[in-house]
């Protein structure tokens, strides 16, 4: 076999088809494209009423087994299913994946293509600044933060009526609410639309938001690995008369607005969410909101481009929505609805959508079920789970580094094959056929793939597949792409897993239970805090999004395989109201990484000669 180049290597030796190509060839109108560059594109909106009476294409999702911190190769799955069902089985195709944070290109991780014959191209443009959506993000989630406390300073240092009296500024001798306050007025009983006729209670109630410093929630965003930031203290320079206050920055992929930009369906919704993003709580208890603070209609417009999915190209031509990348654990983790939708559109009846959700099924599939599809309302056909033997190896009982050192040990694959076993019963949770894609190693030997597979159907999958697209492009998948197809084809019976009128603790535990494995779960006294307040503030029927370790499926990140006879400790609960879910935190999750001794950064480098980017991989 001949050795596979490096992935910076693979992706520079083919020449991608210029994007407005491929945007003519998947069915995109002219005027429905704007360019960036040559080899990335915007899809506007536009497309989705154009494209209304046509029926959706099959629907994919791509998940994994608990993995090795390395991944077990869901993206490289994703674009090679892609390449096999679209270059050799010539039906009509699109990937949806997430885009990259660039905290991790330059950290530990490196960039998020896919790998080997499998990517998305060009890598540099993939995994830096894209078209900016994640800078748009950034921009949007700060002025957030500098609302929120600019707003508590000029509350704590003027007088009600100073305050409206700025608020509501005279202009031609008359004061006018702007829409944005008139919808304030609303939320606060108050059916007026002229400011002369406001009582001086009214005008306290308006003026005042009341912020409860110590219950602020929103903090700010970057897209870097600074791990410096993960407590500051802000407001230390004279100006700010002392109103300092303990914060953090979390990375950009980490805001709620990431996840809105998700969950969101259109143009219209994503105003309403960015509105209802609860950001603190005031000192009366009620939650604040960024219509609030004034502040939604702007976060709209500045995330008016990055709402529009950006299509580029798989290494052999397909087309791929890139389209943003929430965090996995404090968020959803899987890409946009709108994208997923487009795409649906586009391939037609008899094409197929492939889309991938992040970390293992126990997260990633379980949030792109339980959220995903219950907001956007679509309805997958396949689950492929990807399975590697050195991961199921790991689960077996051999270490998580050097895990090739464990060649050819049957024994210790057999036994691992229990993580696979309830991964796939996970999925069945949901009534939706699963094919086990075992994404082969050159060092797994035959006896260990034929282990794999037949586990796998032993277990109930619909079927399992070797697969060889990381060594040998779309060829390598084209027995898991006729797989999918025939799955496809099964009967489905999609359910949800748990009813949202539950109650908020009943939801959780059946996510522990049933996912996880676990006896129980235990609500720590924030947690049981949180319960009460959210469900007194009415976001009790919003679904569930676990914030877990991806390394187990229990809450211990060394328990592997199956981990039994463990309760799942809740130590927190958030709401992240705008994106329209409640994350329980079990554990604690870092929102900012940090850069290690000898981060990515050190390869990479631009060759002025040819301005090619080198290092990335
Ligand atoms: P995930 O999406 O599950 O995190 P990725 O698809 O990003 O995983 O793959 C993780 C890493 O493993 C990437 O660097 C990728 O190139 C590499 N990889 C994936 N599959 C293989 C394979 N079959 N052989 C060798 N390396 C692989």
């Amino acid at each position: 076999q001949k050795p596979v180049p490096s992935d910076i290597a693979i992706s520079r030796s083919c020449v991608p088809k210029p994007i407005d190509r491929l945007a003519r060839e998947v069915g995109l109108l002219s005027d429905e494209v704007e360019l960036y560059g040559k080899t990335k594109a915007k899809v506007q909106l536009n497309i989705i009423k154009r494209l209304q009476a046509q029926p959706d294409g099959k629907y994919v999702v791509v998940t994994g087994i608990t993995p090795t911190p390395l991944g077990e190769g869901k993206s490289t799955t994703t674009i090679g299913l892609v390449q096999a069902l679209g270059a050799h089985m010539k039906l009509n195709v699109f990937a949806c994946v997430r885009q990259p944070s660039q905290g991790p290109t330059f950290g530990i991780k490196g960039g998020a293509a896919g790998g080997g014959y499998s990517q998305v191209i060009p890598m540099e443009e993939f995994n830096l600044h894209l078209t900016g959506d994640i800078h748009a993000i950034t921009a949007a989630n700060n002025l957030v933060a500098a609302a929120i406390d600019a707003r508590m300073f000029h509350e704590a240092t003027q007088s009600d009526k100073a305050l409206y009296n700025r608020l509501v500024p005279l202009s031609g001798g008359q004061r006018t609410f702007s829409p944005i306050q008139i919808n304030r007025l609303k939320k606060l009983g108050i059916e007026k639309t002229d400011p002369s006729t406001l009582t001086e209670e009214e005008i306290t109630r308006f003026a005042r938001l009341d912020i409860e410093p110590s219950s602020v929630t929103w903090q700010r965003v970057l897209d870097t690995n600074d791990r410096f930031l993960r407590k500051i203290t802000i407001g230390q320079s004279p100006t700010e008369k002392g109103h300092t206050r303990e914060a953090q920055f979390d990375i950009t992929v980490a805001s709620e607005i990431m996840a809105v930009l998700a969950l969101t369906s259109s143009l219209e919704d994503m105003r309403q969410r960015l509105a209802k993003m609860v950001v603190a709580t005031s000192r009366s208890g009620e939650p604040i909101t960024t219509e609030d603070l004034g502040v939604s209609g702007a976060l709209t417009v500045l995330m008016r481009d990055a709402i529009k999915p950006n299509l580029m190209q798989t290494l052999e031509g397909n087309p791929v929505f890139v389209h943003a990348g929430p965090f996995a654990n404090i968020a959803h983790g899987n890409s946009s609805i709108l994208a997923d939708k487009i795409a649906l559109k586009l391939v037609g009846p008899e094409g197929f959508v492939v889309t991938e959700a992040g970390f293992g099924a126990d997260i990633g599939m379980e949030k792109f079920f339980n959220i995903k599809c219950r907001y956007s309302g679509l309805r997958p056909h396949v689950v492929v789970l990807v399975a590697t033997v050195r991961a199921l190896k790991m689960h077996g009982g051999g270490p998580t580094v050097g895990l090739h050192e464990f060649r050819s040990n049957l024994e210790l694959l057999e036994k691992g094959c229990s993580n696979m076993r309830k991964q796939i019963e996970n999925a069945q949770h949901f009534g939706v056929p699963v094919v086990v894609a075992v994404n082969g190693f050159k060092t797994d030997t035959e006896a260990e793939l034929d282990l794999v597979c037949s586990m796998a159907k032993a277990a109930g999958a619909f079927d399992a597949v070797r697969c060889s697209h990381w060594a040998e492009g779309g060829a390598g998948a084209v027995a898991l792409g006729q797989a999918v197809q025939r799955a496809s084809e099964a009967p489905s019976n999609f359910k949800f897993l748990y009813d949202l009128e539950l109650p908020i603790a009943d939801k959780i535990r059946i996510i522990g239970q049933k996912i996880y494995g676990a006896d129980d779960i235990e609500l720590l006294p924030e947690a049981q805090r949180k319960v009460e307040l959210y469900t007194k503030q009415g976001f009790g029927n919003l679904p569930i999004c676990m914030a877990k370790t991806h390394l187990s499926l229990s809450h211990e990140a060394d328990k592997k395989g199956v981990p039994t006879g463990f309760v799942l400790p809740i130590r927190d609960i958030r709401a992240s109201v705008g994106s329209g879910f409640l994350f329980p935190l079990v554990g604690t999750m870092p929102t900012i990484p940090g850069l290690p001794t000898r981060p990515c950064f050190y390869d990479i480098d631009l060759d002025p000669e040819t301005e090619q980017v080198n290092g990335l991989f």
